[in-house]
This record gives C-alpha cells, sequence and structure tokens, in this order.
C-alpha cells in the first residue's frame, strides 16, 4: 500500500491525507474534493486528485 500525500501549502512539508492505495488502483479509483486537517499548520487544506502523490508504506512497490 501506499499512502496518500499532498503537499501543506503554508509549509511546503508533505502531509499524509488518511488515505491509502494500491499503487494500481490509484490510477483507476476516483477521488473527488476532499479536506485534510493539517497536522503541520492546523488549517483544512482542500485537495484533489491532482494535488497528490502517492509515498510507499513500508513494503515493496
Ligand atoms: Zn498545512
Amino acid at each position: 500500500m501506499a499512502r496518500v500525500m499532498i503537499t501543506c501549502p503554508e509549509t511546503g512539508e508533505p502531509i499524509y491525507t488518511g488515505m491509502s492505495f494500491d499503487w494500481s488502483a490509484f490510477d483507476s479509483v476516483r477521488i473527488g474534493e476532499r479536506k485534510v486537517r493539517c497536522p503541520l499548520c492546523g488549517e483544512y487544506h482542500s485537495w484533489k486528485r491532482v494535488d497528490a502523490f502517492l509515498e510507499e508504506d513500508g513494503g515493496s512497490a
């Protein structure tokens, strides 16, 4: 599984959105606009799939 990350617009640091996908599934899954509470700046950031990137969560890709 890979963790879905976005970049915090305030700090420029990656944050975890709380969602995880298999790498292959991420290409086919539909994700609407979502909001995540940012652990870095405390604000809510809305994001879409185009804003997101995957970070490997331990296992092999
Ligand atoms: Zn933030």
